[in-house]
């Protein structure tokens, strides 16, 4: 099932998710990292950056407590495919 947003910027994509602060990071241009799950075999993964990737590491699972304080945010594909770039540049 994928899901569609209605982007501000590029109209009606696929909806992608990925945690708050690679979201905030696009605005600052600070990297942070960009990590999915090799496992996720969507054509947009869901992501998340390197910190929330060792606090994952430790914790071996996506808990309560890491899922909120990722508070993951839809962003439409086309924003996801543009942070990507900006992060793995
Ligand atoms: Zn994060
Ligand atoms: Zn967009």
């Amino acid at each position: 099932m994928s899901h569609e947003v209605d982007c501000c910027k590029h109209g009606k994509r696929p909806a992608t998710l990925m945690c708050t602060h690679i979201a905030h990071a696009a605005d600052t241009d600070n990297k942070v990292g960009f990590c999915y799950s090799g496992q996720d075999t969507q054509e947009f993964p869901d992501v998340w950056c390197s910190d929330c990737n060792s606090k994952l590491l430790k914790l071996n699972a996506w808990t309560k407590e890491m899922f909120e304080q990722a508070s993951f945010k839809v962003l439409c594909s086309h924003c996801y495919i543009e942070i990507k770039e900006q992060q793995q540049s």
